[in-house]
């Protein structure tokens, strides 16, 4: 479209050009009287065209501002995809790499929160044998039952908390 624009700027210069030429002409076909309204249309024109150019050349930059977060987006979706969620049984969940890499001997986790909120990756810290912590957003689970609570006993029809 830019291309477009400059060659309709470049035609228009050109008239321009030939009419202003024309005028000083001695050739009687030509009448400056009716050359000077079209040279003031040319000179519009040539304005017209230089503003459509400014126009789409910031339309261009933010398409390429578009075009890569379009990008950016695409990539986290991708990235996202290789994670899937761990439901533990204390009802908490956390991401997880669907192929973790060789040679891991303890689960690694990510943060639910951040990677769903904040489109960021946070390793989960282990945190005092049955918990899990994230250091970006201070989220704090229990990823298994504490001892404490699995050896207390249950009272049939009771409240469980
Ligand atoms: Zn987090």
């Amino acid at each position: 479209m830019i291309a477009e624009t400059a060659t309709a700027l470049g035609l228009a210069k050109q008239i321009s050009d030939f009419v202003k030429a024309s005028i000083g002409s001695r050739d009687e076909k030509i009448s400056n009287e009716k050359l000077a309204p079209v040279l003031q249309q040319v000179t519009e024109l040539q304005h017209s065209l230089s503003q459509i150019e400014i126009a789409m050349m910031k339309v261009e930059r933010e398409n390429e501002v578009l075009k890569r977060e379009l990008q950016k987006q695409e990539d986290w979706k991708a990235e996202k995809a290789r994670y899937k969620l761990e439901y533990f049984p204390t009802g908490q969940m956390a991401y997880t790499l669907k192929e973790p890499p060789e040679g891991q001997i303890q689960p690694v986790y990510f943060c639910m929160s951040c990677m769903d909120n904040d489109n960021r990756i946070s390793q989960l810290t282990y945190y005092g044998g049955n918990s899990l912590t994230c250091r970006h957003c201070n989220l704090w689970f229990e990823y298994k039952p504490s001892p404490t609570k699995a050896l207390r006993p249950k009272i049939r029809g009771g409240v469980d908390n």
